[in-house]
């Protein structure tokens, strides 16, 4: 089995077409005079923009409007006269028009690839594109036609470029193994825009791998299975249809409003772990996060993320959720998620002891690091922050004092930065009892019935023989939710769960007679809740 990235949802199952790296050299190319050099460079780009526009009109087909905006990038960057002219000073100084082309765009290439920014990163990846069809029309070199690929096929292919994806016929494309490449490169966006399983950054995938044998790729944990064994592909056939079948049925809610008989919109959103994990919630039709819990990001290391770390990771899920709302919880350290390296004192009652926001407002130089890299974070999407296990007025008030004294420190700093609204999460019994004057320093609530449940019925959910009390059925718990739910309307604020009870669906019918706005569940079973909620009256 080969370990990559799961990039795209789904199981593909079929026979390998591995995509050689075609040979560029240009080596034995000699100049033929400064004006038929520019001449061949001036065919080549008129032919790499009728080429480029016939792809974007079948990627709009076949992929959507937004994906052939990446192809549409490419023929600005060449339409730019200070690119073109460059190429042709070389040319002008004895270059051919390959070699005038290589240099111009490696230059290009070289800027882009060296930035932080992973969004200018990707440009890099464009500019190469870009280059190699420049070079492939000057020397006039053939490429497997992707377009002509039989039904079946599993691609595996180093980098899928743009204009390779271009190409690609969804029907006949089972699946897409690239040894390169994250959830948030091109190949990956464009997978997941056409429905196409993929597994990303598959180590030696082209070598290891050889054309026309069997390969499984699983597009959910990245996973590759080269020359299944006749139990693995049986196994994987009885997932792919038990996905096929359950995805069909839910598909006509993708995309949908979530909107109950009566006419109540409301909105389902997902949780997530990982900045990674923003693109399942999209593919499986979110409408926002409604809760990133950013502990993953300290856990299974030795030391806390940086600020930069902690941007990019935030950065990342807003610029992938494009304007839809994202909350994002800040460190819940504690309890039952321990982090080592963060020294936390050994306690006689961990789950009432120094936790979360309480362990965060007393290590100031650590909680400012990530309120900083939310508030840079927030310049480029629209993240609200959300304060975990909450049980006074003036918790959230220092908090707040906290991300101010931040806002002051970045603004003197002139960096980029805006003010994210902050949210709490009703979690213990404390903050149900007093939501109606947390309501009045909160931006909105969040629900947290995993937490509730058991502060509420003073359980332990990982005790068997309590484990009948862990209930949110509880009468208790759902006078601590309706509670919340009225005091946040009477306050006007929205009011959402993030527990694992927002996709109950005996619940659902409640949470929505009670006016909760927002539904925020696991990934895989936002069809399900809106498909529960629309059947609410
Ligand atoms: C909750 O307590 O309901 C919750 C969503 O937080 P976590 O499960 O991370 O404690
Ligand atoms: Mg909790």
């Amino acid at each position: 089995m080969l370990q990559g990235i799961g990039a795209s949802q789904g199981y593909g199952i079929g026979k390998a077409v591995i995509i050689e790296d075609v040979t560029l050299d240009y080596s034995a190319v000699r100049y033929a005079g400064a004006e038929e050099e520019k001449a061949r460079l001036a065919r080549a780009v008129e032919a790499f923009t009728a080429e480029t526009n016939e792809m974007i009109a079948s990627l709009k087909q076949s992929a959507g409007e937004k994906e052939a905006e990446i192809l549409e990038g490419h023929l600005t960057m060449l339409a730019d006269p200070f690119m073109l002219s460059q190429m042709n000073d070389l040319i002008d100084g004895g270059a051919v028009a390959e070699s005038a082309a290589d240099t111009v765009c490696t230059m290009f290439y070289d800027m882009f690839a060296g930035v932080e920014d992973e969004m200018m990163r990707q440009r890099a990846s464009d500019v190469k594109d870009v280059k190699d069809s420049l070079l492939r029309i000057l020397l006039g070199v053939r490429t497997v036609d992707i377009g002509a690929l039989p039904a079946g096929t599993v691609l595996v292919a180093k980098d899928l470029t743009p204009s390779m994806t271009s190409r690609i016929r969804k029907e006949n494309v089972a699946a897409i193994i690239t040894e390169v490449g994250g959830v948030t490169s091109h190949s990956a966006i464009l997978a997941r825009a056409m429905g196409i399983p993929a597994a990303l950054s598959v180590k030696d995938a082209t070598t290891i791998l050889a054309d026309g044998e069997e390969v499984i790729v699983d597009g959910f944990k990245g996973k590759v299975f080269p020359r299944p064994s006749e139990k693995e592909a049986e196994e994987y056939r009885e997932k792919q249809a038990a996905y096929l079948k359950e995805k069909e049925g839910l598909k006509s809610f993708f995309g949908k409003a979530t909107v109950t008989r009566s006419g109540a919109v409301k909105h389902v959103y997902g949780n997530i772990g990982k900045a990674e994990d923003a693109q399942n919630v999209l593919q499986n039709g979110g409408e926002g996060i409604g809760l990133f819990r950013t502990e993953f990001l300290f856990m299974d290391r030795d030391h806390a993320p940086t600020e930069e770390e902690q941007f990019e990771a935030y950065a990342t899920v807003a610029r992938l959720m494009a304007g839809k709302e994202v909350i994002i919880r800040t460190l819940d350290v504690g309890g039952d998620k321990a982090i080592d390296y963060l020294a936390i004192d050994k306690e006689e009652n961990p789950f009432l002891g120094h936790r979360a926001i309480r362990y965060c407002l007393d290590n100031p130089e650590l909680y400012k690091v990530q309120l900083r890299a939310l508030l840079r974070a927030s310049a480029v999407g629209n993240i609200k922050i959300m304060l975990p296990l909450v049980t006074t007025v003036e918790e959230v008030v220092a908090a707040k004092a906290m991300l101010k004294e931040c806002m002051d420190e970045l603004k003197a700093e002139g960096a980029a930065f805006r003010e994210a609204p902050v949210g709490v999460m009703i979690e213990t019994p404390s903050a149900a009892l007093i939501s109606d004057l947390l309501a009045k320093e909160a931006a909105f609530f969040s629900i947290g019935t995993n937490d509730l449940t058991g502060y509420t019925m003073a359980v332990d959910r990982g005790n068997a023989k309590v484990s009948h009390l862990y209930k949110a059925e509880q009468p208790a718990v759902l006078r601590a939710i309706e509670m919340t739910i009225k005091n946040a309307k009477a306050a006007g604020i929205m009011v959402g769960m993030c527990g694992e009870a927002a996709a109950d669906p005996n619940l659902i019918p409640k949470l929505v007679e009670w006016g909760l706005d927002e539904f925020s569940v696991t990934p895989s079973s936002i069809l399900q809740t809106r498909k529960n909620i629309c059947e609410c009256e």
